[in-house]
């Protein structure tokens, strides 16, 4: 029976030395549960890089990890310090994100990077190609292999590949600038399927396929040689039952079992019955809009001074790429602006923002969905938005309003939230307000629509529909002899 190969940039475990004592730990992340049945089904396995570099390793521990990994049928791309450098925090992170992101001026096209992307891909190509039985399946995911569809293909024209990105697709005009964009595009046409969150990502694929390669596109489908290449949109969902099943257990506990931060919170609540929470969770990087949504708090505070003392913005921002330039830079930013408007706003009894830089565990997150009347998730750009959704999937009572950024791919999903231009700050300031103000009944109205949607279009179901398409085009396909 044919399996189901699934290749990412990181495999989806998570591996620590302790002296010579390993430890291992299945990821419980989006993508992981999403792919869960998949991988388990037959002989599925997943290829990608452990999370620890070669140069980390002793021979002795490097046979621990394969046999650790088998056991999860995971199989590791060997990765040197150089190589996650170059091509990883290097050309995937310093030119594709920002790039795909349209932060051009944040783009650094360095050969030497570009060769280290290349030779990486390779390197997956590889070792996908030495597990790959006749006929297999590949699933590939984002940016980081966008050469690997086609390294396959020349090599193994009997497998079929899917390909999912999971950022966004930027305009032709921003893709071309990129000095490697021909390699680029030929090497994701190299998939029977290619995926993409929204219909807007797949249009910009398409525009950049036939004006840089001149390809036919036909609707949702290039010919290119002699194949045909499907192009669609599968706009990815969470574990809609983890978030919603733990929000009701946390809401049932008894006041000794609450978490500390639940009760910190409901603490300062009941001190100040007025006080509403409005929150934001995000990595710390540019495409968030961070300083854009702390200067709109400030500007709420100055237009409407009767929510003085009464509304908090709790903002969690998890540490990221912390080495780059960009992100450094943006963390002072953040830092001073917070120290601003709290300097300039707060009072004895009030702080107007407060800021955790770190990240939490799923249970602490999952109570500050729950405590928050608003989330206010404003994005420059973002390939779909993960937590708009968790949000809408902890409000167990039928309130709770989500501002969102409509610069996200979720808001293509998500029209019942309150969509705004995050450039905007009177909107946004607007739009705080008439989501502090809004009525229950519309409260309830939105959230049943808005988590209707969530839990329908779940990860799980998500990941079926790529996979369904893909073998339908499988059975399409006429074997290669
Ligand atoms: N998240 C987390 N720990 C934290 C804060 C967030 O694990 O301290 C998770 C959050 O639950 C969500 C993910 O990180 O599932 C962020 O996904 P999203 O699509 O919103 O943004 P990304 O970081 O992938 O750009």
């Amino acid at each position: 029976m044919n399996k189901t190969i699934i290749v990412s940039n990181r495999l989806p475990i998570e591996l620590q030395f302790e002296n010579e004592k390993m430890h291992i730990k299945s990821s419980v992340g989006g993508l992981a549960t999403g792919l869960k049945s998949i991988h388990s089904d037959g002989n599925g396995i997943w290829v990608g890089w452990s999370g620890i570099t070669e140069d980390e390793l002793t021979p002795v521990q490097s046979q621990k990890v394969d046999e650790a990994l088998d056991a999860h049928k995971c199989i590791r791309v060997p990765l040197t310090e150089y190589e996650i450098e170059n091509y990883y925090h290097g050309f995937s992170n310093k030119a594709l994100w920002p790039l795909f992101h349209y932060f051009q001026a944040y783009t650094e096209f360095e050969l030497e990077q570009w060769d280290s992307y290349k030779m990486v891909n390779n390197k997956f190509a590889e070792i996908v190609i030495k597990h790959a039985e006749e006929g297999d399946t590949v699933w590939i995911h984002d940016y980081q292999l966008l050469l690997l569809p086609q390294l396959l293909r020349e090599q193994r024209p009997d497998l079929t590949i899917g390909f999912f990105l999971h950022i966004p697709f930027p305009s032709f005009e921003l893709f071309r600038t990129c000095p490697w964009r021909d390699e680029l595009l030929y090497g994701v046409l190299g998939a029977d399927l290619i995926g993409f969150h929204t219909y807007d990502y797949v249009r910009h694929f398409l525009s950049s396929t036939s004006r840089l390669a001149g390809l036919d596109v036909h609707f949702n489908e290039v010919n290119y040689g002699d194949r045909t290449v499907k192009v669609d949109f599968f706009p990815m969902g969470i574990d809609y039952d983890r978030y919603h099943s733990a929000a009701i257990e946390h809401a049932a506990r008894p006041e000794e079992a609450k978490s500390q931060l639940r009760k910190s919170i409901e603490q300062h609540n009941s001190n100040n019955m007025e006080s509403r929470l409005v929150l934001s969770i995000d990595r710390m990087d540019y495409t968030k809009g961070i300083p854009n949504r702390i200067k709109a708090f400030e500007y709420f505070l100055n237009k409407y001074p009767e929510f003085k003392g009464k509304v908090r913005l709790l903002m969690l921002a998890v540490p990221s790429r912390e080495k780059v330039m960009q992100y450094q830079h943006l963390k002072r930013e953040t830092d001073e602006l917070v120290g601003r408007v709290n300097g300039q706003f707060a009072t004895v009894n009030w702080t107007p923002i407060w800021y955790f830089y770190r990240s939490m565990q799923f249970d602490d997150l999952v109570d500050l969905y729950a405590s928050s009347d608003v989330a206010m998730i404003t994005p420059l750009r973002d390939g779909m938005n993960l937590v708009a959704k968790e949000y809408v999937a902890t409000r167990i009572d039928g309130n709770g309003v989500l501002i969102l950024s409509e610069m996200a791919g979720s808001a293509q999903e998500m029209h019942q939230a309150l969509l705004v231009n995050p450039n905007n700050f009177e909107q946004l300031a607007d739009s705080l307000k008439t989501a502090l103000e809004m009525p229950e009944q519309e409260q309830a109205i939105r959230l049943a629509a808005l988590q209707k949607g969530v839990s329908k279009h779940n990860v799980e179901t998500w990941a079926n529909a790529f996979i369904n398409s893909l073998t339908e085009i499988k059975s399409q396909i006429a074997p290669v002899f």
